[in-house]
């Protein structure tokens, strides 16, 4: 028997194991630092080269072995490689090296993983469930060697990224966002499941290739697409009741559809609406104190009006409905452009999630007019159209206003509405920057100007700590409101004065422990769960925070 492990790891599916079935066992495979006594007692003498390692030596090995693979692909399944076999040590690299594991572990890389993935698969992860399951999704469900399963992540595959459509190759994502909760807020690699839904793709190049690995028929609609995630939520809440099950990467409709559909019956959230939301209201509210102009006296312009805008707008309400302010007027002071023009009312084309931002307005065409007129302290480019901010554009938006916000948050990088530089330099230095994907810092006249990174690890994993920690019913939008708080709280006067809207993304755990402490009061506050409240919090999750470093086994 492996002896008593002091970890939420411990499974016990898997505490019977030794000798070689040990060493294939990433969740507790310490490799060549197995000690002695270790492996005389769990029958690994002689299958390990002599010399006992520690995990500091290990670390210097495999950090080593990353940074000379050539190309961010070969360093993607280097590390994936490095995960199947050993979590422990893949975790301390990504935590202790997160600025340089992040763009390979999730986006721009995992991007790039995903559509290359039937060709460099290695190892299945994660659960496929497809539409010839219906009916079978919870024994699928019972498949999974962990039965305290806490968080879920799941896509269909339709919208990975900027990159549309990649079908079973969506699996990267879920896989890559888990990594990220266990990395940013330490929840237990046992208790993360990525779930791929394959309803087939609509993806021709896929469906001609012959190592694409998933169902090779184009994406199931209607009422038996709803059936089956029907299925999937029902089976969730059987088979793994403790669990929080995050949809990701949808197509725009289903997106919405899903999130309304069950978010006041699971516990369940949408990153892309949710999460995206969270992190840009909580840049807007870190730049109030850089404007000195109060969220209540903002206009924002969006330009884009699909899931992450509309979640933004959304959750913008919500927060100003919390500081006192009437809905509708609320609504009134967040504007959108999309492809057509300024959303207004008397425009017919309009999408169900656009109405509710549709205001009584003259049409305008393009997003020049709408600066003009509108004159907006903010303006969040959630477009997906590179150089859509353009030198008018901005120009438009220094000479109104002195601090002019400007977020374009597309991705990846060559997606982005502007550049950092091309913000600085078109509001003369004054403008408030942040993007999706990183930028170099940029020095103008001698001032060097840090732009902040409207990245949503800033938000889901201290999220998703607080609820399975309190295994609330829902997640609700105010505990998206309090993690947007907290976060632009954490951001200090320091950083501020570079210009830099977030927290230094290595202090990661600690702004997720923040989080999660402040989402887990809300869950108390509004009787969302049943457990009894710790005298503690912060220290009581704290210490449910997966560490990476070995535990002694004998
Ligand atoms: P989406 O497809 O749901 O929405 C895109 C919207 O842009 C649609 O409303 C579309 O009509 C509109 N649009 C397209 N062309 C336009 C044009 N020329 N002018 C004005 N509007 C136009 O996509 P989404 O999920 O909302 O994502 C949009 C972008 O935001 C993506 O590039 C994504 O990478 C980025 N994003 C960033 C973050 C982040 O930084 N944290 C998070 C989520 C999404």
């Amino acid at each position: 028997m492996l002896p008593q492990i002091p970890s939420p790891m411990k499974s016990p599916h898997l505490s019977g194991s030794r000798g070689v079935a040990l060493l294939h066992d990433p969740l507790f495979n310490k490799g060549t630092a197995f000690t002695d006594a270790e492996r005389d007692a769990l029958g690994l003498r002689g299958l390990l080269p002599p010399r006992v390692a520690t995990q500091d030596q290990q670390l210097e090995r495999v950090l080593g072995n990353f940074r000379r693979k050539e190309n961010a692909l070969e360093k993607y399944i280097y590390l994936i490689s490095l995960q199947e076999r050993n979590e422990s040590l893949f975790y301390r690299l990504v935590m202790e090296h997160l600025d340089e594991m992040m763009p390979i572990i999730y986006t721009p890389t995992v991007g790039l993983a995903c559509q290359k993935y039937g060709h460099i698969f290695r190892r299945p992860r994660g659960l496929y469930i497809t539409k010839n399951d219906k009916g079978r999704v919870k024994a699928i469900l019972q498949n999974w060697p962990h039965d305290d399963v806490r968080i879920i992540v799941v896509t269909d595959g339709e919208r990975i990224l900027g990159l549309g459509d990649l079908g079973a190759n969506g699996m990267g994502i879920p896989v890559g966002k888990l990594s990220l909760y266990t990395a940013c807020s330490g929840i237990p690699p046992a208790q993360c499941l990525p779930i791929m839904l394959d309803v087939g793709t609509n993806n021709s190049s896929l469906l001609a290739d012959p190592l694409y690995l998933g169902i090779t028929e184009p994406r199931l609609r209607g009422p038996a697409y709803d059936e089956l995630v029907e299925e999937l939520v029902q089976s969730v809440q059987e088979i793994f009741p403790r669990a929080c099950l995050q949809f990701e990467d949808f197509g725009n409709a289903n997106a919405f559809r899903l999130l309304h559909r069950y978010r006041d019956e699971v516990c369940t959230f949408n990153d892309d609406i949710q999460g995206t939301a969270g992190v840009t209201l909580a840049g807007l509210l870190s730049a109030e104190r850089l404007t000195g102009i109060p969220l209540k006296q903002q206009r924002i312009l969006f330009l884009g009006a699909g899931e992450a805008g509309i979640g933004i707008g959304d959750l913008i309400v919500e927060a100003l409905k919390l500081q006192g302010v009437p809905e509708a007027d609320a609504r009134r002071q967040c504007w959108f452009v999309d492809s057509k023009g300024l959303v207004v009312k008397s425009r017919t084309d309009l999408v169900e999630h656009k109405l509710r931002f549709a205001h009584d307005h003259a049409p305008l065409g393009s997003l020049l007019e709408a600066v003009h007129a509108l004159k907006p302290t903010a303006l969040i480019g959630v477009s997906g159209m590179p150089q859509t901010f353009t030198e008018e554009v901005v120009r438009a938006m220094a000479a109104a206003q002195a601090r002019p916000i400007i977020f374009a948050l597309s991705n990846p990088t060559s997606k982005a509405e502007c550049t950092a530089e091309q913000c600085y330099t078109w509001t003369d230095g004054r403008g408030i920057f942040a993007s999706g994907s990183p930028f170099a810092p940029v020095t103008l006249n001698g001032v060097t100007h840090v732009p902040g990174q409207g990245n949503n690890s800033y938000i889901f994993p201290g999220v998703g700590l607080g609820v399975i920690a309190t295994e609330a019913a829902h997640v609700t939008d105010e505990m998206f409101y309090v993690a947007a708080r907290k976060l632009a709280d954490l951001a200090t006067p320091e950083d501020l004065a570079l210009g830099r809207i977030f927290p230094d993304l290595q202090r990661i755990r600690e702004v997720s422990l923040e989080i999660a402490t402040a989402v887990a009061e809300v869950a108390f506050r509004r009787n969302l769960t049943r457990l009894p409240r710790p005298d503690d919090l912060r220290a009581h999750l704290r210490g449910m925070m997966f560490d990476p470093k070995y535990p002694d086994y004998v």
